[in-house]
């Protein structure tokens, strides 16, 4: 297939791409470098040997999004790129909103206008906000605790009343629980800009020498050690799930949610345990407060998408600590400057 990677420079996108051109397609990266380094394309044309056709692209421009289908044709979009930092999203909700929802708004029709019809859908365990139960079922109550979790559950929304009017176009929500880990090359990984606000990377650089200590958010939450739990998921797994999720839409015409985790949680401290015995270093930590809107535990039941989609997760917290440990060793500023 000849597909778009929308925010394919990004963390998980860049992943995915690895995924996809080694099934064989025919795979185009477009991007804003709003979150992440034009450096990715090197490391990318460097495991992939071939060169990377990229195209610079902002969601947000109604035009130039149409324009760029107008000229181009594609079998399927992978739908990455969104702002995605909870903290922020609640200081200028109206820029997610432009950025996430309106951005979406113009791919949708974009692609409308030039007939591609299968999209796949980065959406997130966000928008079960705090589960009543958990492993989380994909029927568990939606609810959202930050404007980011808005855009996720409203765009599903308007994704899920789109296929509902036209039965020929297809969409998979895809949602991933806690992406961690990097590509077995240490080439390429996660490159956050600014103070990390997730854990892995977080750890990451504490290990690297660049933040002195970790903050434990909390060790007096109702669980086994009193620590935070989620369920982290090595993103080689993840982005190997896009791929299954682009021959699902293709061999059974029709859309899905489907929740992507190992099904294990795993807390703050099992994580930096791990990570310390991964990278043979100590990681300092101090436990302080809470953080404000967190929550105890968070994993998923993945049955629904071994189900349907015939995956599952196969990489361990161990394989998912050591290659984030030999991506940050190999890289400790991230992706060097264009
Ligand atoms: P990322 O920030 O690394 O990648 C997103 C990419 O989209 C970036 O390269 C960014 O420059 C690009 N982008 C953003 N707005 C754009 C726009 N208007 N036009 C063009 N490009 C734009 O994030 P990621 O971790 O790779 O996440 C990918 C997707 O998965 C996001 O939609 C995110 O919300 C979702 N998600 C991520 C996580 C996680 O923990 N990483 C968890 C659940 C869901
Ligand atoms: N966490 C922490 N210190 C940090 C970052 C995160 O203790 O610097 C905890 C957080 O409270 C949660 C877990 O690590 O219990 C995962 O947090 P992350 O932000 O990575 O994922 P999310 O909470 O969005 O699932």
């Amino acid at each position: 297939m000849r597909i778009l990677l929308c925010g394919g420079a990004g963390y998980i996108g860049a992943h995915t791409y690895v995924v996809l051109v080694e099934r064989g397609h025919d795979v185009v990266v477009a991007d804003n470098f709003s979150n992440s380094s034009p450096g990715v394309l090197a490391r990318l044309r460097q495991i992939t040997g071939r060169p990377v056709p990229f195209q610079p692209l902002d969601l947000r421009d109604r035009d130039a999004v149409t324009g760029f289908f107008a000229h181009q044709a594609f079998d399927a979009v992978v739908h990455f790129a969104a702002l995605k930092s909870v903290g922020e999203s609640c200081e200028r909700p109206l820029d997610y909103f432009h950025n996430n929802i309106g951005g979406t708004l113009n791919l949708l029709h974009g692609m409308r206008e030039a007939g591609v019809d299968r999209l796949v859908f980065s959406s997130s365990a966000t928008v079960y906000g705090d589960p009543e139960r958990v492993p989380v079922r994909e029927d568990a109550r939606l609810q959202v605790t930050n404007p980011y979790g808005r855009t996720k559950l409203v765009m599903e929304e308007l994704i899920g009343d789109l296929c509902r009017s036209d039965a020929g176009f297809h969409a998979a929500n895809l949602r991933y629980f806690n992406p961690v880990g990097a590509h077995a090359s240490g080439l390429i990984g996660e490159d956050p800009t600014g103070i990390p606000n997730n854990l892995m990377p977080y750890i990451c650089q504490v290990a690297v020498g660049r933040r002195d200590r970790l903050s434990v958010y909390g060790a007096d939450w109702p669980t086994v050690d009193g620590t935070g739990v989620r369920d982290y998921i090595h993103v080689m797994d993840l982005a190997r799930a896009h791929a299954d999720a682009l021959d699902f839409l293709v061999r059974e015409r029709r859309s899905l949610t489907v929740n992507l985790g190992t099904g294990q949680g795993v807390s703050v401290l099992q994580l930096v345990e791990a990570f310390a015995q991964a990278a043979a270093r100590r990681i300092p930590y101090q436990v302080v407060a809470r953080r404000p809107g967190d929550v105890a535990e968070v994993y998923a039941d993945p049955s629904l998408a071994e189900r349907t989609l015939g995956w599952r997760a196969e990489l361990g917290i161990e394989a998912m600590c050591r290659d984030a440990w030999r991506w940050q060793s190999q890289n400790p500023q991230g992706y060097p400057m264009a």
